[in-house]
């Protein structure tokens, strides 16, 4: 097995800038990537798929998840909780499996405490807030008071981006995945990434490799 672990990139962002846009054309185009499936106790909604966008809960079985130590982290959202499962991240992580995540500034902030050394986390920004506005009235998806509360939230986020490693602007479909794999393959290239590299040429592994290389 290589001693290489597996890199975790956080993507976090008001919703509505297109996180699942960008996450999507990234794994386009980096067939290495897994995606993070989160628990939810939201409604499902139409083109959704239990196991796949989700894993959809009740409040109760959430509660239990959390209790039972399932849940990495977790946020409550719009009135709704979200977690991350350790069974989603752990394992792959150690395995050497590269993992993405879509969520909360607080559960961005959280992963990054939880894994410091192989997590890197990207903050992505809409063009403007009035075009957040503009996509969120789009999809057509919230009544004007749920648009008002996702909009509020959505500027408590942003002051929230001096926190992370990157920042990316939602303004290309197509650029902003491409400039999203440019970050994470620099990333796969730290020195401290790649300990096996080192030691097949008999180097010194740097002292800030993950723990167990
Ligand atoms: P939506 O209801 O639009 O699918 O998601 C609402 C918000 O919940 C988004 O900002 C998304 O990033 C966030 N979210 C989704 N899964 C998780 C999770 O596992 N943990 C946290 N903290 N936030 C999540």
């Amino acid at each position: 097995m290589s001693s290489e672990r597996g890199l975790i990139t956080v993507i976090s962002g008001p919703s509505g800038t297109g996180k699942g846009t960008l996450i999507s054309g990234l794994m386009g185009i980096d067939s290495d990537m897994h995606y993070s499936v989160s628990a939810t106790t939201r409604e499902i909604r139409r083109g959704e798929t239990e196991g796949v966008s989700y894993y959809f809960k009740t409040r109760r079985e959430f509660e239990k998840l959390i209790k039972n130590g399932e849940v990495l982290e977790w946020d409550e959202f719009c009135g709704n909780l979200y977690g991350t499962l350790k069974s989603e991240l752990q394992s792959r992580v150690d395995n050497g499996s590269d993992v993405i995540l879509d969520i909360t500034v607080k559960g961005a902030l959280a992963i990054k405490e939880a894994f410091p050394d192989d997590s890197i986390t990207v903050f992505l920004l809409p063009p403007s807030i009035k075009d957040l506005e503009d996509r969120i009235r789009g999809r057509k998806r919230e009544t004007e008071e749920q648009l008002r509360d996702r909009l509020a939230e959505a500027e408590k986020e942003i002051a929230w981006v001096k926190k992370f490693d990157y920042v990316l602007i939602s303004d290309s479909i197509t650029e902003a995945p491409k400039r999203l794999k440019g970050i994470i393959d620099a990333e796969r290239q730290r020195v401290r990434r790649n300990p096996d590299i080192l030691k097949r040429m008999g180097l010194e592994v740097p002292d800030n490799a993950p723990k167990d290389a």
